[in-house]
């Protein structure tokens, strides 16, 4: 349970950090809230060269709610999202998942830009990022460059970033007028990483969802975006006689397409049922959100 050798390196600024990372290469490591590699270095299911810890880059640190977008910098913590009446008002899918994240100690250490970085299939930013549209900044030597979240997650555990690079910001729109969102997830136990969850935007126009995004968490490869349930509620009236049927049909094209492995927490069978029934849940929570009329 000890780490193997490695540099370990306190960069004061975003230039010293990018220089280090971009000597090291592949052997270069950020290290952030250390919630996930600190475990990874010991149990030596890493062994880089070198560890950068960025924990003393102030100009990370920013967390700024704008007209029509929150940036997140590298540094900003779980729990400073929970405490920023500006999240919780205006990206509330985003405080909701956060809520989810681990126990309040590893809130207040792990970083959201860490979670994204770190891509655990049964974390829950990768997939707000992904339901809200959001994109990624990452910064190298030659410059900067944003990506859509899906483009950024690459599989289980890994990412877009090429080596000497990081994430520097996280980027989410601000949702559009009558959107409702919901994020649900079941764990066998509170603070557990989730076996399963959903996350749900309904964007409601009088009784017709204008737009509607889905994505599933938990079914291994990281955030699973749900396009053909998207496509059968986008468009559609969701009336107070037949919104459940969408919901249901829209359920149901999630269980034909994920596509999840067993392992000791879950059966395959057991996950995908979890899929459609945290679907459905997640769409009628986000739907009563958006003022949708319930039957
Ligand atoms: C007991 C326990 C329970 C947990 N439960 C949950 C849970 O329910 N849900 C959940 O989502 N998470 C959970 N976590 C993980 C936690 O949320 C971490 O905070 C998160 O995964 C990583 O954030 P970090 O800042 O600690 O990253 P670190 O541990 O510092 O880094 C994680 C990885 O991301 C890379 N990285 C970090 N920052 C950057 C960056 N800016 N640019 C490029 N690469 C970067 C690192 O190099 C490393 O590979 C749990 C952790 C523990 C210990």
């Amino acid at each position: 349970m000890k780490p193997a050798w490695f540099d370990y390196c306190v960069p004061r600024d975003l230039k010293e950090a990018l220089h280090i990372l971009d000597d090291a290469g592949q052997e270069g490591r950020v290290l952030a809230g250390g919630q996930s590699l600190v475990p990874m270095l010991n149990l030596r299911i890493l062994s880089p060269a070198v560890v950068v810890d960025i924990n003393r880059i102030e100009a990370l640190n920013g967390l700024r709610a704008e007209k029509d977008c929150l940036t997140v910098g590298a540094l900003v913590r779980h729990a400073d999202l929970l405490r920023s009446a500006d999240v919780c008002g205006g990206w509330p899918l985003l405080a909701e998942a956060t809520r989810q994240v681990a126990h309040m100690a590893i809130r207040n250490r792990g970083t959201v830009c860490g979670s994204v970085s770190h891509n655990d299939p049964a974390a829950e930013h990768p997939s707000v990022l992904v339901t809200m549209g959001g994109t990624v900044v990452i910064a190298g030597k030659a410059g900067c460059r944003e990506l859509r979240a899906e483009e950024f997650f690459t599989g289980t555990l890994s990412n877009a970033l090429e080596p000497g690079e990081m994430v520097v910001e996280l980027r989410y729109p601000r949702p559009p007028a009558r959107t409702g969102s919901a994020f649900v997830e079941f764990a066998r136990r509170l603070g557990d990483f989730a076996i399963a969850g959903a996350a749900a935007t309904l964007t409601m126009r009088d009784e017709i969802c204008d737009h509607a995004r889905l994505t599933i968490l938990g079914m291994g490869e990281g955030p699973f975006r749900a396009y053909a349930a998207e496509q059968t509620l986008s468009g559609r009236r969701l009336d107070p006689k037949r919104y459940k049927d969408g919901f249901a049909e829209a359920a149901a094209k999630v269980v034909a397409d994920v596509d999840p492995a067993g392992d000791i927490h879950a059966s395959a069978g057991y996950r995908r049922h979890l899929a459609g029934v945290l679907t459905q849940r997640a769409l009628e929570t986000a739907f009563a959100r958006a003022g949708g009329q319930v039957g």
